[in-house]
């Protein structure tokens, strides 16, 4: 039974039809395992007995969005379709933003109840608003995505990870389990869904195209499982070595946590398991369950109770103060965002990280950090920061347009979830970072190296390969 803080009533409409059947408009979690939203759908429908449909509105376009974020979504989306299909739920893919297409796609289906996922993005939170008031149907909202619901985590933003660790810590006992499996379901739906097609799907959407796929990792839900367990095979190495960009110890199961083909609740429960048998990765296994978890959930929490999560106004007041006394040092260098995109700065280490993200998709965490507060270093403002940040993070991370990237922004340009530091040019007193620094942590030439020559990927249909 899904614990009834995971679930929002968001409204019970009377005097609609109760045979219908139940719908699961999919947004962020598309997925058939580990999916409370699904689960609780399912649960419904059969307390009902009425059929049980998936439903996803694909939008034809999105703010920075390109093929390469899409071909991995609706790839993934074709074998969530798939799996469902032989569990006698249908999926349809309606074409248009969820509030012109779903209200006649509800009423088509005479349906009893609209459950759905919970997205902290504003876009998401527009769309539902959208649907509510287009709509009368019953609507319930589940957080499939958190371990922890988010609104049940705390009841506001959080200054750092030190103050909602406490709160997580004392929750996850009681959140922290398997979700009941997902059965074929006995009450067929009437008629069946056409199925989905990738290809054909991404033949209509308008996104950047010269930003094509990566062929290093696969879409889906059964790829991301074995990920997840390949990963596993190394997570000892996590804790040491997850901060050195030359090695692969990070899990980069991000992209697969982002698409919501993979939940968070599994790789924890995963690993949780590991350690119960072999006690000697237990270091290595609470890093990674800090990222996971903490910060993961943290990065939820900025953006469900900050609506200014992508703007200067998100930041905390002694970090707006700092910048503005500090917004008219000189810069060393100040470069416009082409000369950014192009991984053009006098900086090779700078260049190489941007290369890494333009072929592969995938930026290392930690030159993440570093990549961010060089834009803000050398950038006339720290909007126009913050704006390039997000627009090129957006843009290439297949991991991107996510909670994280808005926080992990933010913390970088801006001293979100961070503390003041020693006060110094253009930073003020943002927390500084320096090639030294890294230096000191991993042989930059080696990663300079690996990323040396700029090859678009859009150029020469090249997909981006990490052969680390
Ligand atoms: C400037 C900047 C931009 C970022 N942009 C994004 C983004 O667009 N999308 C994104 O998912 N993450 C982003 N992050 C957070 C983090 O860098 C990535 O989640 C991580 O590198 C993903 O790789 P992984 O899955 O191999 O991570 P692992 O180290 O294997 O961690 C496992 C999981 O823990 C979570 N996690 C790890 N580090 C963080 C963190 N610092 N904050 C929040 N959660 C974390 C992620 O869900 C990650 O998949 C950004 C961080 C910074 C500083």
């Amino acid at each position: 039974m899904i614990h009834p803080e995971r679930l929002r009533i968001l409204r019970t409409s009377h005097g609609t039809t109760e045979s219908g059947p139940v719908l699961y408009w999919v947004n962020r979690d598309r997925r058939v395992h580990d999916n409370w939203a699904l689960a609780h759908a399912q649960q419904q429908a059969l307390e009902r007995k009425v059929p049980l449909r998936v439903v996803f509105c694909l939008v034809p376009t999105f703010e920075q969005a390109s093929l390469r974020q899409y071909h991995f979504m609706l790839h993934g989306l074709e074998e969530f379709a798939r799996d469902l299909a032989a569990l006698h739920i249908p999926c349809d893919v309606l074409l248009g933003t969820p509030a012109d297409v779903l209200p006649a796609y509800v009423a088509q289906h005479d349906a009893s109840l609209l459950v759905t996922d919970f997205e902290p993005l504003k876009i998401k939170r527009a769309w539902l608003a959208d649907v509510l008031a287009a709509t009368h149907i019953s609507m319930h909202l589940v957080d499939a995505h958190n371990i922890v619901p988010c609104w049940h985590a705390s009841p506001k933003q959080e200054f750092g990870a030190y103050t909602l660790r406490p709160k997580l810590t004392r929750l996850l006992p009681t959140f922290l389990h398997e979700v009941p499996a997902i059965v074929a379901h006995p009450f067929l739906a009437t008629p069946a869904a056409a199925p989905v097609d990738a290809n054909a799907l991404l033949a209509t959407v308008r996104v950047r195209t010269d930003v094509a796929p990566v062929d290093w990792i696969v879409p889906g839900e059964k790829a991301a499982r074995r990920h997840g367990t390949a990963f596993l095979q190394r997570l000892h190495r996590y804790g040491t070595e997850r901060n050195d960009p030359t090695l692969q110890a990070q899990s980069d199961l991000s992209p697969y946590f982002h698409f919501g083909q993979l939940a968070p609740l599994r790789m924890a429960l995963d690993v949780n398991r590991m350690v119960a048998d072999d006690p000697d990765v237990a270091t290595s296994a609470a890093s990674f369950l800090e990222e996971l978890i903490i910060r993961r959930e943290l990065s939820d929490n900025y953006t469900h109770y900050n609506d200014a999560y992508d703007r200067f106004e998100g930041f905390p007041a002694w970090a707006q103060t700092s910048l503005n006394e500090h917004r008219h040092d000189v810069r060393d260098h100040v470069y416009a965002h082409d000369v950014w995109e192009a991984a053009r700065t006098h900086d090779p280490l700078w260049n190489a990280a941007q290369r890494q993200l333009v072929r592969t998709g995938k930026m290392h965490g930690y030159m993440r950090m570093y990549w961010a507060k060089k834009i803000l270093e050398w950038t006339a403002s720290p909007e126009e920061a913050q704006a390039i940040a997000i627009a090129l993070n957006d843009t290439y991370e297949l991991d991107g347009r996510d909670p994280n990237g808005y926080a992990g922004i933010a913390w970088s340009i801006g001293g979100v979830h961070d503390r003041a530091w020693f006060e110094r040019p253009v930073y003020g007193k943002i927390r500084y970072m320096n090639a030294n620094g890294c230096a000191s942590k991993f042989n930059v030439k080696t990663y300079i190296a690996r990323y040396d020559t700029y090859a678009d990927p859009g150029a020469d249909g090249l997909s981006g390969r990490l052969d680390l």
